[in-house]
């Protein structure tokens, strides 16, 4: 079969590299002049630091297959996410822990004192809460809320914490010992030359074909058997019954020489200051050295339609309207939808190729039945 993969990010490149292998005819195209998508990184010319162009990428994940995938196209280097927040005229370790807790009471507990004084700091009266705000209030009371949680969050999503749901912070969003590893997945690390020459080594088959700053065109259905989709639904549809709600970044680019921040992620939770971090690249890389570094301060908005879309508002208006487009894109006939923007879902990484393996083994099993291929792999609602 003819597959046009529509995005070379890792949706439409895990998919396309399988399909290639099971000797079908692949066409890649992306709209950018590279591939990787959002996980896209080169190297700084000037300082030689390899810079996240769309925002730091840390691959984190407790699949194994996943693992040994991307394993399989690069070397992977260890890292370990450490995040540091300026708040309140200090810096404190995070995710919350213990060395944060102690720092923040002026105290020296251990994890049992710790955790029966942060219990005496949650707001108890709040028996079934709804709302974000609700939620870290009953969770670690209002000095954690309002030094950690409230201003990020309000400069995250671009309005209240009472205004978002409380499932968002499902669990006790603290560490009663002195772990400051942000994530607790079994591989962790880093591709030892960045994401795209990765995502570069999974396109090179010779039954895969990439066409960079090429745009999708309706008339290129024409000339397919399939389309794979891993741009905005919405998009597929020409936004005709509007646009599902996204978060932007904007990345205001600065460089120093030395180390100007000494980590590679400084959150500032005061709600006066704008930005939500400054993420410092070349300590993405400790493996690396340079004189000269690049920063990058992160600025968090509405999404307009000229924008990049980062992150899916799911709240209720968006819901409303992506179960509409999902009611339309299962009428259609030839297409897939995949991915982030495909399915308008926060996928991490490890999770994206999950997926993107599952579809195509999908694929590979409905073309062996000799039925239609899935309109979603993943449901997106
Ligand atoms: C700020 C940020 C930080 C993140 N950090 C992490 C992290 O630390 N760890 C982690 O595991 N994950 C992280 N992620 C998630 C990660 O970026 C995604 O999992 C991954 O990019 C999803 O890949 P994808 O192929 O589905 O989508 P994308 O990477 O978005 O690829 C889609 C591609 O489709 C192209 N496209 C869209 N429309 C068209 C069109 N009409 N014609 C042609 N091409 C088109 C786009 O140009 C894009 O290149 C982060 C995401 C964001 C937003």
């Amino acid at each position: 079969m003819k597959f046009l993969m529509v995005g070379a990010g890792l949706s439409g490149a895990v998919i396309g590299r399988r399909m290639a292998e099971a000797g079908h005819d692949v066409t890649v195209i992306d709209s950018r002049d590279h591939v990787a998508g959002n996980c896209h990184t080169e190297r700084d010319p000037e300082t030689g630091v390899m810079v996240h162009v769309y925002g730091p990428h840390i691959f984190h994940t407790d699949d194994e297959a996943v693992w040994n995938y991307v394993n399989a196209f690069t070397t992977f280097m260890p890292y370990k996410n450490r995040v540091k927040s300026t708040t309140q005229g200090q810096v404190f370790s995070l995710p919350v822990n213990l060395h944060t807790i102690n720092q923040f009471f002026g105290k020296t507990m251990r994890p049992d004192e710790a955790r029966a004084f942060i219990e005496e700091q949650a707001d108890t009266s709040i028996t079934d809460p709804q709302t974000f705000e609700e939620q870290a209030l009953r969770f670690v009371g209002p000095d954690l809320y309002e030094a950690f949680f409230k201003g990020y969050t309000e400069k995250q999503w671009g309005c209240s914490p009472t205004e978002l749901p409380a499932s968002i912070l499902k669990r006790l969003p603290v560490r009663f010992n002195y772990d400051d590893n942000y994530f607790f997945h079994r591989f962790q690390g880093m591709p030892e030359h960045g994401y795209t020459p990765m995502v570069e080594a999974i396109l090179d088959h010779p039954g895969i074909t990439v066409s960079l700053s090429t745009p999708f065109d309706p008339g290129m259905k024409a000339e397919q058997d399939h389309i794979v989709w891993s741009g905005p639904l919405d998009g597929y549809f020409d936004y005709d019954i509007g646009r599902l709600g996204y978060r932007t970044l904007d990345f205001e680019r600065f460089t120093a020489s030395g180390d100007w921040q000494g980590c590679a992620v400084m959150n500032y939770g005061d709600r006066d200051v704008p930005f939500t971090r400054i993420t410092e690249h070349k300590h993405f890389s400790p493996w690396e050295s340079h004189e000269g570094s690049v920063l990058y301060r992160e600025f968090s908005r509405a999404c307009g339609p000229d924008d990049i879309p980062y992150y899916p508002i799911r709240m209720v208006d968006e819901k409303a309207l992506l179960a509409d487009y999902v009611a339309r894109a299962e009428g259609e006939d030839g297409v897939t939808f995949v991915g982030r923007l495909g399915t308008y879902r926060y996928l991490d990484m490890d999770v994206t190729i999950r997926e993107a393996m599952d579809t195509a083994q999908a694929f590979l099993t409905a073309l062996e039945r000799q039925s239609a291929l899935p309109v979603f792999a993943k449901p997106p609602l």
